[in-house]
């Protein structure tokens, strides 16, 4: 499945003034950006739009200001650093108010390829419950609106979604282009064999996940923390491991599922157990590796175990397709995650497409040194777990089809 949206390549954005919506939410650590992975991932829209003459007007969110302006929710560092980027100037218009008289003054006075970024959209209370006028005043800056902010796509706001009530002209950016292609042509039209992979904390957070990959996919492969509970959905004893009793019931239902459609649901064969979970979490801890029929009642799973490790990754092996999302084990423990670096291996090795969903599995990816294996990585965590459950994300829907 191909993108049927319009995209930057579709437009004629010469001379006029286009909001772009870019996904600017750096991690910062005492006003310093720590990662500009974000940044360079915006970069090629924003070249594009400059050499096609364009007046490009940035704006993005940053981090989670509970009650308006903030000093260290500032985008003013983002401007700093993405001037460097470009090579060229970067006025920020540093509006309490977002489109204030700074933003007003700054966009009047663009020429063709200038660049302003406004200040963090979250500044004002209206952009996460997407209410008038922020958006009308947003939309009031530009004659086109282009989204690139694949992270916020799932987040219907004014800056994602609202301000399309008044601009008409929309267009996807070249991050939404390559993140729905990738993600869409996995799930809807995906090289066979398709594993999919799922682990992290907990089952509740997957649910439709879980049930929408098991449709799609010919095995799906659960890890981490929610294994336990399809574990003791088993009947099988599982200690002190991560338990959603309240998710029994469905941890059932979904292994009727891969049956009755013939998929091949693997689940872990043994286990790394602890006396109790890291403190700190990467603090130094005793572990040993049994069978998952043999967890002792005192104590707690918090990897997946050697065995486990060669089972999913002979799964791996002869994939054509794989998405992962959800890391192994207690990956932020040395000791634990043995269990995501031998995934992350057998992803690496293998030629089958390889799409790794944003969060913790991109970050274990990435701080393990595979990101240069991997076919791609979601720069968004929800978001792209929201593809994966099949949903419509709202960012991608108020887009202008073809
Ligand atoms: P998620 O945000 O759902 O992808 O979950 C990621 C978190 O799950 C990481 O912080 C891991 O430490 C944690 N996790 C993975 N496996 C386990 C486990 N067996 N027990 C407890 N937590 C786990």
């Amino acid at each position: 499945m191909q993108l049927n949206k319009v995209s930057v390549d579709d437009i004629n954005v010469k001379g006029k003034k286009v909001l772009v919506r870019v996904d600017f939410n750096v991690p910062l650590k005492d006003g310093v950006i720590t990662n500009d992975n974000r940044i360079t991932a915006a970069l090629p829209t924003i070249k594009k739009l400059i050499a096609d003459g364009g007046r490009v007007i940035l704006c993005s969110h940053l981090g989670k200001p509970k009650n308006g302006p903030e000093e260290k929710f500032s985008l003013a560092p983002v401007a700093v650093r993405l001037a460097e980027l470009l090579g060229q100037d970067v006025v920020f218009a540093n509006d309490d108010e977002v489109v204030g008289e700074n933003a007003k003054k700054a966009v009047a006075e663009m020429k063709d390829g200038d660049v302003v970024l406004l200040q963090n959209t979250r500044f004002r209370k209206e952009e996460t419950k997407n209410l008038e006028p922020f958006s009308g005043e947003l939309a009031s800056l530009a004659e086109v609106f282009v989204m690139d902010a694949f992270g916020s796509a799932h987040r219907a706001h004014c800056s994602t979604a609202g301000v399309t009530d008044h601009i008409k002209d929309t267009a996807v950016g070249y991050l939404m282009q390559k993140e729905i292609n990738y993600l869409g042509n996995a799930v809807e039209t995906p090289v066979r064999p398709f594993v999919a992979i799922l682990g992290g904390a907990k089952v509740a957070d997957k649910l439709n996940v879980i049930s929408n990959l098991l449709e799609k996919c010919d095995t799906l492969i659960i890890g981490g923390g929610m294994a336990y509970t399809f574990l003791k959905a088993q009947g099988k004893e599982v200690g002190k491991s991560l338990v959603d009793d309240t998710k029994l019931d469905y941890c059932k239902e979904m292994m009727k599922k891969a049956d009755m459609l013939g998929k091949q649901l693997l689940l872990p064969v043994d286990t790394t157990i602890a006396a109790s979970f890291p403190d700190p979490i990467d603090g130094p801890i005793e572990v040993s590796n049994v069978d998952v029929d043999a967890i002792p009642a005192d104590m707690e799973g918090l990897d997946i175990g050697t065995k486990t490790q060669e089972l999913f990754a002979e799964a791996v092996k002869n994939a054509k397709t794989v998405v992962w999302n959800g890391p192994m084990g207690v990956f932020e423990n040395p000791t634990l995650a043995a269990g995501t670096i031998a995934v992350a291996k057998a992803l690496a090795e293998t030629d089958a497409t390889t799409i790794i969903g944003g969060g913790d599995s991109a970050a274990a990816v990435i701080q393990l040194g595979f990101a240069d294996k991997m076919s791609h990585i979601s720069t968004g965590g929800g978001a792209s777990l929201e593809y994966l459950e099949g949903k419509t994300l709202p960012g991608i829907a108020v887009i202008a089809d073809k």
